[in-house]
């Protein structure tokens, strides 16, 4: 019996489940494959939709739906909390006490948010990273009549890069609706040298500020808030006061992998960027072709350390090499095709406001290009939204 344990329902979790259940399916049918998803809530969160409820165009009841109603009829789904991954003994520790043995493990379990890692972020600052927090902006928002609004970034890796900068452009474009732009200063933080960290994409950005009024302050990442003076303090010390703060919080990876040895205090998992193992931590300095893989113990998402987009694109992207890959394992060939190395692709599409759009694209040796932004990106946002659950994480496009 080959047992496939993947950790996490999310994007990533789920597309690998199905792909390798799919490439399994004799060999389930006959007793000798078992493919098993772990998730922690049992529920499947569509987040790109967080950023919608806070634009006041999307309800929450409609980002979550059932794991099981997303998993190939082959594929097992408990739902229980990881503890530990064992993997002197390949075993994985649950928090009723199950333990699962494995042949095949794939790591799914994404980033999450740490605002308390920052004083006062929760009383003062609004972020769009859950369905609550989403609405809470929402509701400040319908409030705001006027002042300045501030939005920064504490941290980076983070979810979905061109977010922070869409909502910056949304919330501009709202205002102007209302007729509050000229009531309203409009202020926002990059915490690098540029508008984003790929240059191309920057170079697109960076007009789109000015064209808007949007003052673009350039190595400002927020480090600290004054709550009393309503005050952003960035790692270069500057003080930007605000009416409304909007700020990205600080993101880790899973405790999990940090606790059971594979992770550094980070979360992120030391990932080849071609076959997607785990790499064995290994000392700062150390070569890379130096560096031990584990064989049989794979990573993608948001959980990697690969220096790309977390978004749920480069999961999607991820998973068939992943799926290929473990799939090859357990019917004792090499992987082999188009997926049986990631190319680092990525594609994302990139709100610009006034209902237009822009596409990233892109892999480790070609950088983006975005199209001149226009309404056909910002369309095929929207309809990539509403088919996500149809096709995505069920392995239709
Ligand atoms: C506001 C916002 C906007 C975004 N916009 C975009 C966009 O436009 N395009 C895009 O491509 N991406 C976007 N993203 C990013 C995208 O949602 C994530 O990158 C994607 O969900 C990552 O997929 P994943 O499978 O790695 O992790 P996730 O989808 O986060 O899934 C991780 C799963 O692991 C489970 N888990 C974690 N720890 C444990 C444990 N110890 N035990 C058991 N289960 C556990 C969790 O319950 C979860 O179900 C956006 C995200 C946000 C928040």
């Amino acid at each position: 019996m080959q047992r496939v344990v993947i950790l996490g329902g999310g994007v990533g979790g789920t597309l690998t489940a199905n792909l390798v259940a799919r490439k399994l399916k004799a060999r389930i049918a006959k007793g000798e494959a078992k493919v098993t998803v772990v998730d922690a809530t049992g529920k499947h969160a569509y987040q790109p939709g967080y950023m919608y409820i806070a634009m006041g165009n999307e309800r929450p009841e409609k980002l979550v739906k059932p794991e099981k109603s997303l998993l190939d009829a082959n594929v097992d789904l408990v739902v229980d909390e990881v503890r530990r991954i064992d993997v002197a003994g390949s075993r994985v520790e649950l928090g009723s006490g199950e333990v699962l043995v494995y042949e095949q493990l794939v790591i799914a379990t994404g980033s999450r948010i740490v605002p308390e890692a920052i004083e006062h972020f929760d009383e003062e600052a609004h972020h769009f990273y859950t369905a609550e927090a989403s609405a809470k902006l929402r509701r400040a928002l319908d409030a705001f009549t006027g002042g300045k609004i501030v939005i920064g970034i504490a941290g980076i890796p983070y979810k979905c890069p061109p977010a922070p900068l869409e909502v910056a452009f949304l919330v501009e474009s709202e205002l102007r609706e209302r007729g509050l732009r000229e009531k309203t200063e409009l202020q926002f933080l990059s915490p690098i040298n540029r508008a984003f960290t790929i240059e191309s994409v920057s170079e697109m950005a960076t007009p789109i500020f000015a064209e808007k009024g949007i003052d673009l302050q350039l190595l400002a990442g927020v480090d600290s808030i004054d709550a009393e003076r309503k005050v952003v303090v960035t790692d270069a010390m500057e003080e930007y006061p605000y009416d409304l703060l909007i700020c990205v919080p600080p993101h880790k990876g899973a405790q999990v992998v940090v606790d059971s040895g594979l992770a550094p205090k980070s979360g992120w998992l030391p990932t080849d960027r071609h076959t997607l193992q785990v790499k064995k931590m290994a000392a700062s300095g150390t070569k890379d072709e130096e560096i031990e893989r584990y064989p049989n113990i794979y990573a993608l998402g948001d959980a990697t350390d690969l220096p790309l987009s977390k978004a749920g694109s480069t999961a999607h992207f991820e998973a068939p090499i992943v799926a290929e890959r473990v799939a090859a394992a357990v019917l004792g060939r090499k992987p082999s095709g188009k997926h049986a190395l990631y190319t680092g692709k990525v594609m994302c599409f990139f709100e610009v406001g006034d209902g237009k759009g822009t596409l990233l694209s892109f892999d480790y040796d070609n950088p983006p290009k975005p199209p001149k932004p226009g309404k056909l990106w910002h369309l095929g946002k929207m309809v990539f939204n509403k088919t996500y659950w149809q096709t995505v994480p069920k392995g239709r496009v």
